[in-house]
């Protein structure tokens, strides 16, 4: 029995009505099902720049968009170890669809940390499992890339009601969205890095498109920008302030999840390249190409992605409701750089796979072709940029001291 295996073993199957939504052991079909859904179109998606609809479909179908969702108010239960392997899964079949499925995933996990307690959060709650709303990410704003510890748009007050005008340069899948979690800067006396979350949906907010590019790769994420105006209550601010949940939840959930689905991308890629290898290899009577060394690379990085994910992914479990543990620099730092590793890892696996497929992998119309893993798997080191982090955390590593042994 393999540690997966045992997590679904030992989890509790609820006795009642909806059985297949609360046993957690259907996880893996379930995903399966979302997974050939968005292979079938993935493509396509790749092709016209399109967000993949029956992909999130099948999701939605499957009740995966709620799955993390406490089963208190009416989701799975589902841990980080669940979602993850889901990131994954859906990383093989779509680069998009698993990008998208991450964010999201993201956003409810600050919902299910940081939400409990506060009565517009605890719908909201229900309503992601009852209704599969889709959320997603609003931080990137105007000129400040990366930088999401500033911001620039301050919520107005007015008596309980506020609003909020933000120059949001990237909001992924935000057209088709239902619902959106932004920062913004507390109050418009508050200093840039005095910021709070919000949760709005979509009858309390419009966009108004100001951006449209062409992407390399992500391409179904459709990442635009959008002028968002939001009107509503001060109840959608989340009871804590932001600096807690960005190093509590945001910043974890998200890096674990987008490690993932990179992860994911890789597998494919490794996946073409093996095909190409045993088929030049049956073709030659058995001699292996040139390239099976590539290949023999690939899956070295694979394997050492995979680990650099689930032992960040362990540390996490084990400490995610220890405040204290979450805000230690060991954890913050590595945790910031599970992101900046995973994603040359998945880079560096995927170029791998290329080399090892040659021109069968360089062709964009072949079976063994990794043209679109590529230029998915490029946008990993810039989603919030590898270079900010590590200028970002260089004091930090400094301060903490290096390990006397192999597993303190
Ligand atoms: C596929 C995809 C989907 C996305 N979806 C969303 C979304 O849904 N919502 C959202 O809000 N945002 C989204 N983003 C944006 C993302 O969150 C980051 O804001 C963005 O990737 C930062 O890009 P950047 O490298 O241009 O910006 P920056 O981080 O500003 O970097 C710009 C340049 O400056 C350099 N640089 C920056 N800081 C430093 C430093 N301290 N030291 C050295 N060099 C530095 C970098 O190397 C880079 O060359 C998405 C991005 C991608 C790729």
């Amino acid at each position: 029995m393999n540690v997966q295996e045992a997590r679904f073993r030992s989890s509790p199957v609820e006795k009642t009505s909806e059985q297949f939504i609360l046993d957690r052991s259907s996880f893996p079909q379930r995903t399966a099902a979302v997974a050939a859904a968005a292979a079938t179109e993935a493509e396509a998606v790749d092709r016209d720049a399109r967000f993949p609809q029956a992909a999130i479909d099948a999701a939605r179908q499957q009740k995966l968009l709620g799955a993390q969702i406490p089963q208190q108010f009416g989701g799975d239960g589902a841990t980080i170890f669940d979602i993850t392997d889901m990131c994954y899964t859906l990383g093989r079949a779509c680069a998009s669809t698993a990008m998208i499925f991450a964010m999201h995933q993201t956003k409810v996990a600050c919902l299910v940390r940081h939400g409990a307690g506060s009565g517009w959060h605890e719908t909201l709650m229900r309503r992601v499992a009852s209704e599969q709303m889709l959320l997603a990410s609003s931080t990137t704003e105007g000129q400040n890339g990366g930088n999401i510890r500033f911001s620039a748009a301050a919520v107005e007050h007015a008596g309980t009601e506020i609003s909020l005008v933000r120059n949001a340069t990237v909001i992924s899948y935000g057209a088709q969205a239902d619902g959106i979690v932004t920062i913004a800067r507390r109050a418009n006396d508050a200093a840039g890095s005095d910021q709070v979350l919000l949760a709005i949906t979509k009858d309390n907010y419009t966009l108004e498109p100001s951006l449209e590019w062409e992407t390399l790769g992500m391409r179904g994420t459709c990442s635009a920008g959008f002028e968002l105006k939001f009107k509503g209550t001060a109840e959608q601010i989340f009871p804590e302030a932001y600096d807690k949940i960005h190093a509590q939840t945001m910043t974890p959930v998200a890096h674990l999840c987008w490690s993932s689905a990179w992860a994911g991308i890789a597998a494919a890629a490794v996946d073409r390249a093996q095909a190409f290898i045993r088929k030049a290899a049956r073709g030659a009577g058995g001699q292996m190409p040139p390239g099976a060394a590539h290949f023999t690379a690939a899956k070295m990085a694979l394997t050492k992605l995979r680990a650099v994910i689930t032992a960040n992914l362990d540390t996490y479990a084990a400490h995610e409701h220890d405040e204290r543990a979450l805000s230690s620099l060991d954890f913050q730092s590595s945790i910031n750089l599970l992101k900046v590793e995973a994603s040359e890892l998945a880079v560096e696996t995927v170029m791998s796979a290329m080399r090892a497929c040659g021109l069968s992998g360089y062709r964009n119309d072949g079976d063994f072709s990794v043209g679109r893993h590529l230029r998915d798997v490029l946008s990993a080191p810039i989603m919030i940029n590898n270079d900010r982090i590590l200028t970002n955390i260089a004091t930090a590593s400094l301060m903490s001291a290096v390990p006397a042994s192999l597993r303190d």
